[in-house]
């Protein structure tokens, strides 16, 4: 079925884990918007994140994102088919400048030990403070943090 969802247009099939420039888009007329996808996994390896995982991560990645690239973040967020990430930033940041900061986050917070690590992991703040899994978001975050730096030392 045809859709004006720009992902929808992507072949999956084919898509490696990486670090994608997915749309860009204006906002109120004015502010340049870049959507990237954190791809962690390559869809047909069918290795998903778990959803522990993926919600520590998003408390890490929203909150560290922010101490480094400031209100120039607009929204971090899961993929439902839990491969990866969605990040919003405005657009004049320079995409090795966003890559580098989450390289930076995953190498800074992929040692984990307690939950109290997490930020906003309270009942005041998250809606399932419960749940989450340090040891396999340790792991993504090393593994994808790895990728990354190799990319970046090619650019
Ligand atoms: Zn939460």
């Amino acid at each position: 079925m045809k859709s004006k969802v720009a992902s929808f247009a992507v072949d999956h099939t084919t898509l490696d884990r990486g670090f994608y420039l997915r749309s860009t888009y204006t906002a109120l007329g004015f502010y340049p918007l870049r959507s990237y996808d954190m791809r962690f996994r390559a869809p047909r390896e069918k290795s998903y994140l778990s959803p522990e995982a993926i919600h520590t991560i998003e408390h890490l990645m929203a909150h560290f994102l922010r101490e480094k690239l400031g209100n120039k973040v607009v929204s971090f967020a899961p993929m439902g088919c839990k491969t990866g990430f969605y990040l919003i930033v405005k657009g004049w940041t320079p995409m090795r400048k966003v890559m580098e900061a989450v390289a930076d986050v995953c190498r800074e917070h992929s040692s984990l030990r307690v939950s109290g690590e997490i930020p906003g992991l309270t009942v005041e703040q998250c809606g399932n403070p419960t749940f989450y899994n340090i040891e396999e978001s340790n792991a993504a975050l090393k593994e994808y943090g790895m990728w990354l730096d190799e990319i970046l030392a090619q650019m």
